[in-house]
């Protein structure tokens, strides 16, 4: 590397004279500028340099008159002179630069080594002095030439340059038209803004020419209601770089077209803002999808609230309706409670007197016609309770009130029911005692169970055929039931159907009588009582069904004292006491004092009314007395509360005898401190029964 070099550069593009400075300087010359001829001459009378590096073409003084100019001067002769030009360049330029007496001739771009070592050739070269002169006439006219044909050079490159920007201009113009954005830019002029640019689009979107497009058009053409707002987003911008909002602006026709307005603060020299340039965007569509999207929010909350109240509305309707079904399932119990008693009432007669009659002595014929009646009563019966029971379930009525029952009681019971139906088919029904006796059970649920699931083993069965009642092997907490028969089963196809209301299979084409309802009755009634009945049928071989209720510990042996056997004189004849009866329905008036006509130590009251029964009960002081709920003065109900209230009555048992069948009246009554609750028409066995517990008690 040479000595370290003072450099002038001449040349009047100053990017080029940056780009040699670094270039130079990195080498660690000492760099100077000039921007022409003259200025490098001015800058050479009161300074010196080592080398010149110099363009060909500047202002006012060129780089061939520079040459000449310093070769010809004393006391510039040593300076290195080198001519650095661009690529149009002919060998006539070259001659003449040398002529001129230039140390090197060198040409853009040349690699920055060779640059180097062109500098440092150039001065230790031997300067030569100027052969040409430009003042004579042959050089001035090379000269001339040179210069007016670099000069054509220049003005056909300019030339290009200048189509090009054109081409470059209309394009953004074009741009600018077509571009949805209206671009602009403003002066800021202190206080002041000036539109210096608007672009032309503004005419299509606005209907404003770019000349009317001025700040006072804009600030009258904002919307009234937003011009508050945009004023002093305005002011608050100023401190800002950017800004974004959104107003609304009027087009000539009167409508208001929705911006969004972007702008950018640009700053001078000094920091102060001096132009602000931005663009305007025509936001309408989306405002309008916007507010569309808000109105059909709001339809739809609408549209939510009015369905809400309208579910509300049918919720209160069903509610209302369930309320109507409440009330009117209440009144079909109401009529179901009706009608027990006054089905009950009669039947009670025909079978009780029927129970009496049998008592008495009777001949073979007329003890035959009794039991005609008691059986065709029953039959009667037991379709009454069916229907009753159904329509109970239906009205979802039924209650059940479980308590330890002996099974082979209710076994027996149901067998002594059922034998005469059984002789009469040819039938031999047997019963064998269960182990595990006692199970929890509503006993007269349970013998209703029995009895229909026993007469069916009757009625399907062919003479000389069996029914049988037996326990299973049971579990700990479960007792079997079976029930089961030989006759003539159920086939496969129909086993699904057993339980169908009213639907009775193939008997309904025999003249087997039947409802089709006992079966569906059994399994409801056995399902109240937290039990299950199960059936396995072999068509032609027979059935068994299993009832499963849960086992029960086993009750003192004094409890079921007078609980067994069936209705036998030498029971009457044991009975002792008062007996007070309050019962308005003359045939169960007769039919109970007949019956306690029977016991000779048993002094017995009657009263027709619910106040006469109080007075009576009073005066005749009864051990036990038994009470009919439908009165006609008073509720039978009303009765027991009154008589529980008397201090020397409260202990006397009470024993409810109704024809109202509603058992959860059953439980009420018990609370309220009845003895005993009888269903009519009862088994003469039960009420006595019943009666022996309230006169031992
Ligand atoms: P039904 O009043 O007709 O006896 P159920 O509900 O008690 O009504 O019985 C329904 C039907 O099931 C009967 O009609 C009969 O066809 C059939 N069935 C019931 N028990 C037996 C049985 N032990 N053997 C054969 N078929 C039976």
């Amino acid at each position: 590397m040479g000595a370290l070099l003072k450099i002038l550069l001449v040349d009047d593009n100053r990017t080029n004279l940056k780009l040699l400075r670094v270039i130079l300087e990195a080498h660690d010359h000492v760099v100077k500028t000039a921007i022409d001829g003259l200025e490098a001459l001015a800058f050479l009378n009161s300074d010196s340099v080592d080398v010149i590096i110099s363009d060909i073409l500047m202002p006012r003084m060129d780089g061939y008159r520079l040459c000449y100019e310093v070769r010809r001067n004393p006391l510039w002769q040593d300076i290195a002179f080198i001519f650095y030009t661009s690529t149009y360049t002919s060998k006539a330029d070259e001659s003449l630069c040398f002529n001129l007496g230039a140390d090197d001739y060198l040409v853009k771009p040349t690699p920055i080594a060779e640059f180097l070592e062109a500098i440092e050739d150039a001065t230790k070269a031997v300067h030569r002095k100027p052969i040409a002169d430009p003042s004579l006439n042959d050089v001035w006219r090379q000269y001339s030439e040179r210069l007016i044909s670099k000069l054509e050079e220049k003005y056909d490159e300019l030339q290009d340059k200048t189509d090009e920007l054109n081409i470059a201009h209309e394009q953004l113009i074009n741009l600018l038209e077509h571009s949805p954005a209206i671009n602009y830019a403003l002066r800021i002029e202190g206080q002041h803004r000036r539109a210096s640019l608007v672009s032309g689009n503004i005419e299509r979107i606005f209907g404003i020419s770019t000349e009317d497009a001025n700040m006072d058009w804009w600030t009258s053409a904002i919307h009234p209601e937003d011009r508050e707002r945009v004023a002093a987003s305005q002011r608050f911008a100023s401190d800002q770089l950017s800004l974004t909002h959104e107003y609304r602006v009027r087009h000539v026709n009167g409508t208001y077209i929705w911006i969004e307005d972007s702008s950018r603060i640009l700053r001078n020299a000094d920091g102060e803002p001096s132009e602000l340039i931005g663009v305007w965007l025509d936001i309408t569509g989306r405002k309008e999808a916007e507010e569309k999207l808000r109105n059909s929010l709001e339809t739809l909350e609408q549209r939510v609230q009015s369905r809400t109240s309208e579910l509300a509305e049918l919720n209160l309707d069903l509610v209302r309706a369930r309320e109507a079904a409440v009330s009117e399932n209440h009144s079909k119990s109401e009529f179901l409670s009706r009608m027990s008693h006054e089905l009950r009432t009669p039947m009670n007669s025909i079978l009780g007197f029927g129970q009496l009659l049998e008592l008495t002595r009777l001949d073979q014929d007329q003890s035959d016609s009794v039991r005609h009646i008691l059986k065709a009563g029953r039959h009667l019966l037991r379709l009454i309770n069916e229907v009753l029971e159904i329509s109970r379930i239906e009205t979802g009525n039924l209650t059940v009130s479980l308590e330890t029952v002996d099974v082979d009681e209710v076994v027996e019971e149901t067998v002594t029911l059922m034998r005469p139906a059984a002789q009469e088919g040819g039938i031999t029904l047997t019963a064998v005692p269960f182990v595990n006796r006692h199970i929890k059970a509503d006993r007269q649920r349970l013998r209703q169970v029995l009895l229909n699931l026993v007469s069916n083993g009757i009625k399907y069965n062919n003479p000389g055929g069996f029914v049988k009642i037996q326990e299973l092997t049971t579990t700990d907490s479960n007792v079997t039931i079976e029930v089961v028969d030989n006759g003539i089963g159920i086939s496969v196809s129909m086993r699904n159907r057993l339980f169908t209301p009213f639907d009775r299979l193939s008997a309904a084409e025999t003249t087997i009588e039947g409802t089709g309802l006992g079966l569906t009755l059994s399994r409801a009634l056995t399902q109240a009582m937290d039990g299950e009945l199960t059936v396995e049928s072999t068509q032609g071989v027979g059935s068994s069904f299993k009832i499963t209720l849960s086992s029960a510990d086993s009750p003192s042996p004094a409890d079921s004292l007078f609980s067994r056997g069936f209705l036998e004189r030498k029971l009457l004849e044991q009975l002792t006491g008062k007996i007070l009866l309050i019962e308005d329905n003359a045939m169960n008036l007769k039919l109970l004092t007949r019956l306690f006509r029977e016991c000779p130590a048993i002094q017995f009251v009657t009263a027709i009314e619910g106040r006469e029964g109080i007075q009576k009960a009073i005066e005749f002081r009864p051990d036990a007395i038994l009470l009919d709920l439908h009165l006609p003065d008073m509720s039978g109900a009303d009765v027991l509360k009154e008589l529980k209230g008397l201090t020397e009555l409260e202990d006397v048992p009470i024993i409810i005898v109704t024809a109202d069948a509603f058992s959860n009246q059953s439980r009420k009554l018990i609370e309220a401190g009845a003895f005993r609750y009888l269903t009519k028409p009862f088994v003469l066995n039960d009420l006595i029964n019943a009666v022996s517990d309230a006169l031992n008690k």
